[in-house]
């Protein structure tokens, strides 16, 4: 026996539908601008966009390189550009020395207080919180240079790798499933979470230091804004585009000492740039070392600051380069 009919739904009318459509686009922005705040805001995406950048959620890291055109109305003083070169070299320590060696590949041990302060200075540099940045590179070894590859130039080109891909929907959200060592810590699940807690604690330090300074000691020359778009912009900016040349020129240009089968490269000035990270054919060929420099002559910042801080006694375990790995590197 058949089942009655039911009435056909009612088809929508074009006015209900357009509100419909108004409410679901508005509800996809407030998600976007939450996205600012909170990282864990659930993203939803269609698979045909999940690689076009993300206008919206980038607006504010297209604003921070606008910011840095301030230094055309703040001006310049010995103290500013001292505080940006600081923030720079700590920083990028911090990047290279725990974001990628410790918390991505775990070449040496520390204690947890010594994680989570170098894990807030990494989240100092606005490349997003450790278990993001952790769980992206190590996906980025597992598949260098093929589809899978976040950032691969090879695939994708240039731009792609340098500042396209971590705009998209799909490298958003952190996969906790590629970090589990590091996802049962709660304090960095938090810095993980509400990443941009730290940069704009840091701006907004800057800026007040600027001010007390221009009070307390106004033969510096320099004030609130001075110290916010040299301290935070444009030290910032810099760093960003030195890091990830890793991912985009240090997979084109330079030497290829080992035979691996991504493209990586040996290149002296990016290691320069980057405090070691430069050595990056080396590093693919054997990531597990906490140095990337394999020769008395490849010059590798982090791994100096690394050995001090071992001698401080403030880590402990960091992994040379096995014999095997230099017998094969040559000269
Ligand atoms: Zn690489
Ligand atoms: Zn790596």
């Amino acid at each position: 026996m058949m089942a009655a009919r039911s009435t056909p739904p009612a088809t929508p009318s074009p006015l209900r539908a357009t509100a419909g459509g108004t409410v679901a686009a508005r509800s996809r922005v407030a998600r976007t601008l939450r996205r600012w705040f909170d990282a864990s805001t659930v993203m939803n995406f269609e698979e045909s966009r999940a690689d076009r950048i993300d206008w919206l959620r980038a607006a504010p890291f297209v604003a921070m390189h606008l910011a840095c055109l301030g230094v055309i109305w703040v001006g310049v003083s010995p103290v500013a550009l001292s505080v940006a070169g600081a923030l720079y070299a700590l920083r990028m320590f911090a990047i290279t020395g725990f974001y990628h060696r410790y918390f991505s590949h775990r070449t040496f041990q520390t204690s947890r207080s010594v994680q989570f302060v170098f894990a807030v200075i990494g989240a100092s540099c606005v490349q997003r919180g450790p278990l993001w940045w952790a769980a992206h590179h190590r996906q980025h070894h597992r598949a260098a240079d093929t589809s899978a590859d976040p950032h691969s130039p090879r695939e994708r080109g240039f731009l792609w790798s340098h500042v396209g891909w971590f705009l998209t929907p799909r490298n958003f959200r952190t996969d906790l499933a590629r970090v589990p060592d590091l996802a049962k810590y709660p304090e960095l699940r938090w810095l993980d979470r509400f990443d941009i807690a730290v940069p704009v604690a840091l701006a907004v330090g800057l800026y007040a230091l600027g001010v007390l300074l221009h009070h307390v000691a106004p033969q510096l020359g320099t004030d609130g804004g001075q110290m916010l778009v040299w301290g935070f912009f444009v030290s910032t900016i810099v760093l960003f585009h030195a890091t990830v040349t890793i991912n985009s020129l240090a997979h084109r240009f330079g030497k290829r000492r080992y035979a691996t089968k991504d493209d990586s490269r040996n290149n002296l000035w990016l290691a320069l740039l980057t405090f070691g990270e430069g050595w990056h054919n080396n590093h693919h060929f054997f990531p597990g070392s906490s140095r990337q420099g394999f020769r008395w002559w490849e010059v590798d910042v982090t791994w100096y600051g690394l050995k001090l801080m071992a001698r401080l006694g403030l880590v402990r375990g960091l992994k040379p380069v096995p014999a095997w790995v230099l017998a094969r590197a040559g000269s």
